[in-house]
């Protein structure tokens, strides 16, 4: 045989092609969408059935196609956006490759029904598998419906990836949220087995539209940016104040001209624009827009055009992550920054020059500066330094340590060993090492400060606080349920699509985990208990982080490691901040606690609690050795 290579055949193609662009229901909706969005649609109406698994249709009432081009758009590369490769870098539409509709009908039993503005009968076609089955004329309004069943039905391997309806319906809403905030001009209508996910009318603008998609308490406090480069940069959106987080980086969202991108540059620049602001694993809600030449953005590099490349990458990166700054730096107060972090301390702990925000930031409010100073002399006024505290310390119950009588450091043989090991303190091997400091102070507000015989001890507060509550939880969840506080007032919680399906996924757990959650109708859910050991802090932050959590681990991990993850975000979402004055009481009770959990040095999201350093480390720092 002289000859082995072959060309393949088309429907082979096309589903090779499929591979790539077509992963899931949700991306199916996407390319139907921007297909919609690109025929100048004023409404789009969605229909799932199953997730996406039975049934996917969407219905436009944009310009629609002739008989004509009814048929060419099944064929491959077939696109009316572009004719030659200077107009990919003069795009201003979201589609150009012409292969989404190709690959989405080989690897489903697809109909098309389209009329052309201006004619009186429409077009219908049928194909199945890639393969035309019938087509007609059809009486049809202006526009283009596509129907698309028992999606992957002939790539079984690919059906076998299909995730739970609600996980393929929070994709596809959490698509239709995007492309929503992006055209509020444009009416979006998403059903899922009949019920209305989302009716997004349209709006007078982003701020209706984002209240509408995101929550409108959130809309609220977002604060509107708006800015232009003297080179043809223009950025405006909404973005949160520092003080409202979450615990991923979903909601982040950005577009490139009108485009939903998820690229690196973009978002190191969002999340640069909040350096030093937040806490770590705590992540902003932004929607921006950034608009740009075309010729400046190639959107060409990655299958779901997800991902970009910049001509001026730099420039870009920094035009952003100042927008943003400079919006923050003008809403910000001192009362504002409860978190300020301690993350970006290694490499610089000195104010920068440039009257910017963290020079700003660096004096604390004179009271607190003052209470701070006061907490040696006067150790047991709590009070005092209580009400500079930004969020309450939560007691640890009756092991409440009395100021002064801490224990002596006898000997250094019952700490060490078994503090650094894994296992399970039990009655006879307590843990007695915290116990046994002597506290020296608090550092920054952050760290606590401590010997134990001739070491040197720092104590991360937040970690530490963190890895308590983690355990205690941990506990009380493995032996049956957390134990629930009723709320006085109990609060009513609107969530973004994604989330809400996905607290759906686990309301039994829910309940388990010391969460009252009462369904309100849509995605608004009454929240009428939370976990006691949290307090009342901030229960819609609570839940909104729960949610991401149960997101974010979802599909991948099985239940028990699923619930270990939620309740770290649990532990983390409740404890003692970095930048907090503790008062010695609380640190001594906090030590205490730390005694009487199974921990291994390491908060829950794996940052080390404790450093120690020897008097010859200390020695040498000094040169005395
Ligand atoms: P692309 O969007 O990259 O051009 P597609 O396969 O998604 O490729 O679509 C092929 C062509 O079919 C488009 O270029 C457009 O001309 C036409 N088309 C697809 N969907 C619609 C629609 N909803 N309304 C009008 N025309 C459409
Ligand atoms: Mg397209």
């Amino acid at each position: 045989m002289s000859q082995c290579i072959h060309i393949l055949p088309e429907e082979l193609c096309n589903k090779i092609a499929a591979g790539e662009v077509v992963e899931r229901p949700a991306s199916v909706v996407k390319e139907l969408v921007e297909n919609s969005l690109d025929a100048q649609a004023d409404e789009i109406r969605i229909e799932i059935e199953q997730g996406g698994r039975k049934l996917i249709r969407v219905h436009d009432d944009g310009q629609g196609m002739s008989r004509d081009d009814a048929f060419l758009c099944l064929e491959r590369h077939a696109t009316s956006k572009i004719r030659n490769d200077a107009d990919m870098f003069a795009l201003d539409t979201l589609g150009f490759r012409g292969e989404a509709l190709p690959s989405i009908a080989s690897v489903s039993r697809f109909t098309l029904r389209t009329c052309l503005k201006g004619e009186t009968v429409g077009t219908e076609i049928q194909v199945e598998g890639g393969i035309v089955r019938q087509a007609q004329d059809a009486g049809f309004p202006v526009g283009t419906q596509v129907e698309v069943r028992n999606l992957f039905f002939n790539t079984p391997a690919r059906r076998k990836f299909l995730r739970r309806e609600e996980t393929e319906i929070g994709h596809i809403a959490d698509i239709v949220t995007k492309q929503a905030l992006a055209h509020p001009q444009v009416r979006f209508l998403l059903k899922h087995n009949g019920r209305v996910l989302v009716d997004a009318r349209r709006e007078k603008g982003l701020v209706d539209r984002t209240g509408l998609l995101l929550g409108r308490t959130l809309a609220e406090e977002l604060l509107p940016l708006e800015m232009s480069s003297g080179d043809g940069l223009h950025c405006r959106g909404l973005i949160a104040p520092a003080t409202t987080t979450r615990s991923t980086t979903g909601a982040i969202y950005t577009y490139i001209n009108g485009r939903y991108v998820r690229d690196k540059v973009v978002q190191h620049a969002v999340l640069e624009g909040y350096r030093g602001l937040l806490m770590r694993g705590r992540y902003p809600v932004v929607v921006l827009f950034l608009e740009m030449d075309p010729g400046e953005v190639d959107v060409n590099v990655h299958p779901t055009k997800h991902e970009v490349r910049f001509r001026q990458q730099r420039q870009v990166h920094d035009f952003i992550s100042n927008a943003i700054r400079e919006q923050l730096r003008k809403d910000y107060r001192p009362e504002h920054q409860p978190n300020t972090s301690s993350e970006g301390g290694r490499e610089s702990v000195l104010p920068v020059q440039d009257g910017s925000l963290e020079q700003n930031r660096k004096p604390a409010p004179p009271e607190v500066m003052s209470s701070q100073a006061d907490v040696n002399a006067r150790p047991t006024d709590q009070r005092n330094t209580a009400e500079h505290v930004q969020e309450p310390l939560q007691p640890f119950g009756s092991q409440v340590a009395q100021p002064g009588k801490v224990p002596a450091v006898s000997s250094l043989q019952e700490g060490p060993e078994s503090f650094f090991s894994t296992e399970s303190a039990t009655k006879d091997t307590e843990n007695r090492f915290f116990r046994n400091l002597r506290y020296i102070g608090q550092y920054q507000g952050t760290y606590l400060l401590a010997e134990y015989g001739q070491e040197l001890v720092l104590v991360d507060q937040h970690a530490a606080h963190e890895r308590v509550t983690f355990e205690r939880l941990k506990r009380q969840y493995f032996k049956g349920r957390v134990e629930a506080q009723r709320l006085m007032f109990p609060v009513v919680v609107e969530l973004d699509f994604q989330a809400a399906s996905a607290l759906e996924t686990v309301l039994v757990d829910l309940e388990r985990l010391g969460f009252e959650l009462e369904a309100f109708g849509g995605r608004s859910y009454n929240l009428k208990a939370i976990p006691q050991l949290l307090g009342e802090g901030a229960p819609e932050k609570l839940l909104q982080d729960v949610a991401a959590e149960v997101l974010r681990y979802g599909d991948s991990a099985q239940i028990e490691e699923q619930m270990e993850n939620v309740l770290a975000g649990m532990a983390c979402h409740s404890s003692v901040r970095a930048h907090q004055i503790l008062t010695e009481t609380e640190v001594l009770a906090l030590f205490e606690a730390l005694d009487q959990i199974d921990f291994n040095a390491h908060c829950p999201h794996g940052r080390p609690v404790v450093k120690r350093f020897s008097l010859y480390e200390v020695e040498r720092m000094f040169r005395r050795t």
